[in-house]
């Protein structure tokens, strides 16, 4: 419903653009050539206040708002012929200069944009790129939500094209240096250059990759950057009135930065419809039509298309089609409502129907329940070799530690030489960051052969019931799901440690794949035991082509316990299935 939103510097250079249709940088063009290059209506006055209604009524005004430190806004609009823009104006203490700008139909009366420029300035300036890309898509599927309830009766006209015609000074970024960029992971912040570009400072910060280089004893974090290990830590999760620490979601987070940024009028995000870009394509077909098989043969390899492309296998993008059609062949839209909508709708119900889980995951009460019967809580960590086992094991360590739970790492991966060291890193780092001596510890017994393996497993579950040890985590050798001969040893492992949980970490960068390593992990522990959960790992780093998530749960059923969101010890989230569906149809 918006047609363009941009993050761009007054030099010109642009750093995010969302635009789902055709480009109108003629009318940012056209504001910066009457606002934005002469400043003549942008000088920070400080202390007045904005209140959105007031600024939606005086269209051509605009308001001056100081934050802290020093900081300034200044929000305002402009008309074109067929356009409202309205735009807010952020200069940090040390006069660095961004400018926002929301741009939509003038034909559409929505209100509180600025709150909208507000959220979206503080998550820009508190996020990586990646993040900030995934909170865009939420907060704009916000938005446009309560376009829908404030503006029923409106649908969006052909565009005419405006008569002036100015030559774009709207610039793709230049080539930055290598200190501007850096690869994203982790948390990174933006740090401003004098010139007003940023880059994105991740200081010292230690990835949690101990898997190189390491000596016997396992090197240690230093106090110093235990921090960086940690990442942010507000962000995580928080504490229940009973006591029980829960991890937060992606959306939950969103929430909180924006509350935490003394946005005037920062609003609760609330969550409900999807993003409309890809299902344009089924736009043509007018609403209050009983939904025929052709309208959906038109739309089949288009929407099997976008779908494979963020990473959903072929086949299981078109058995998802075949339940939509299923819905819609017969069904008759609503006036106004058009094909498109009630495809994307029946999409996201079924996307929603596949990510939510049968029963509610509650490991903290499974785990309270065994606790009080003096009986230790087996977790078992299998994968891939590299996809984040231990990484995200020891995330899940970090969490328990929050609940006050005492863990007992286990390394039965008696295989790969450094993994017991990478371990004993992770223990001692986390060690620092329990909450009283002993929390967490290790139980090794060096390397060798399955045998081994199933003697250690057993040998920490007894440890752990002598010492008084609440959850055993068990980490295990990395193997190639389709190499039958290192999978054998998984269903022997299963019967030595008899582990409550078996969770399969998975890489969200995997692709097509994803399924027959989630089938292979299914079905290596025998008859009678199969996966309990999926950790998706690494979805930091694949934007909005999270696929992998659904070709997993879909080829097995089985649900998805957290994601891993970065290298930090914080890293982990669990599923918002709103977020990730927003993700899947964006
Ligand atoms: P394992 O061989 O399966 O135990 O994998 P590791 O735990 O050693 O992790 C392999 C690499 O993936 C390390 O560099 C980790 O820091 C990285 N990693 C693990 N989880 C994540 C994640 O959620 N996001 C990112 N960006 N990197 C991750």
């Amino acid at each position: 419903m918006i047609d363009q939103f941009l993050v761009f510097k007054p030099s010109g250079i642009v750093e995010f653009n969302y635009q789902p249709g055709k480009n109108f940088s003629h009318v940012t063009n056209s504001f910066i050539e009457d606002i934005l290059v002469s400043e003549r209506k942008i000088k920070p006055v400080a202390g007045s206040e904005v209140k959105d209604d007031e600024a939606d009524e005086e269209d051509d005004d605009f308001k001056e708002e100081q934050l802290d430190d020093g900081e300034y806004q200044t929000l305002g609009s402009y008309a074109s012929d067929t356009h409202n823009l309205k735009y807010l104006f952020y200069r940090n203490q040390s006069n660095e200069k961004l400018v926002f700008v929301i741009i939509f139909s003038s034909l559409l009366n929505f209100r509180k944009p600025y709150d909208f420029l507000r959220d979206i300035k503080n998550l820009y300036l508190n996020s990586t790129s990646e993040k900030f890309e995934q909170f865009f898509n939420l907060r704009l599927k916000n938005l446009e939500s309560s376009l829908k309830t404030t503006s029923d009766s409106v649908t969006p006209k052909e565009q005419t094209p405006l008569s002036r015609d100015v030559t774009p000074v709207v610039e793709k970024p230049t080539k930055k240096s290598k200190k501007q960029i850096q690869a994203k992971s982790g948390k990174k912040s933006r740090k401003w250059n004098a010139d007003g570009s940023y880059y994105e400072d991740d200081g010292d910060s230690t990835p949690l990759d101990f898997s190189q280089n390491l000596d016997d004893t396992g090197s240690t974090a230093t106090t110093a950057n235990l921090e960086q290990l940690v990442g942010n830590k507000d962000n995580f999760g928080k504490t229940t009135k009973s006591g029980e620490f829960l991890v937060s979601d992606l959306s939950e987070e969103m929430d909180m930065i924006l509350s935490s940024k003394a946005a005037p009028s920062s609003k609760k995000a609330d969550s409900s419809s999807a993003t409309s870009k890809p299902f344009g394509f089924l736009r043509n077909i007018i609403g209050g039509k009983t939904i025929t098989k052709e309208d959906i043969n038109k739309v089949k390899n288009a929407l099997s298309h976008h779908l494979v492309k963020k990473n959903v296998s072929p086949n299981i993008a078109n058995s998802l089609i075949s339940e939509i059609e299923k819905e819609l062949i017969g069904s008759k839209t609503q006036n106004f409502t058009t094909v498109e909508e009630t495809a994307k709708q029946s999409l996201k119900q079924q996307l929603i129907k596949l990510l939510t889980p049968n029963s509610s995951i509650n490991l903290l009460n499974e785990i309270q329940s065994k606790k009080v019967k003096h009986e230790p809580y087996v977790i078992s960590v299998v994968g891939v070799n590299g996809v984040g086992k231990s990484t995200n094991l020891s995330k899940l360590a970090y969490w328990l530690l929050q609940n006050n739970y005492r863990v007992l790492i286990t390394a039965c991966d008696t295989f790969r030489s450094g993994a017991v060291e990478q371990l004993r890193t992770h223990v001692n780092n986390l060690t620092k960051l329990a909450h009283t001596p002993n929390q967490i510890s290790l139980f090794e017994s060096g390397y060798g052969g399955s045998d081994l393996v199933a003697k250690i497993a057993i040998g920490a579950i007894k440890h752990a019931k002598e010492n008084g040890f609440d959850v055993v985590l068990m980490d295990t050798a990395g193997r190639r799901h389709n190499d039958s001969q290192l999978m054998a040893p998984l269903a022997s492992f299963a019967r030595a440690a008899d582990p409550d949980k078996i969770i399969m970490v998975g890489e969200a960068l995997v692709g097509s794949d994803s399924v027959m390593q989630a089938l292979n992990f299914n079905k290596a522990f025998g008859a009678n035991r199969h996966l309990d959960f999926f950790i998706v790992s690494k979805c930091d780093t694949v934007g909005d082509l999270i696929g992998s998530m659904v070709n997993m749960v879909y080829a097995t059923g089985i649900p998805i316990l957290f994601v891993g969101t970065g290298q930090t010890y914080t890293d982990l989230r669990t599923l918002s299935v709103d977020w990730a569906v927003n993700m899947l149809m964006s």
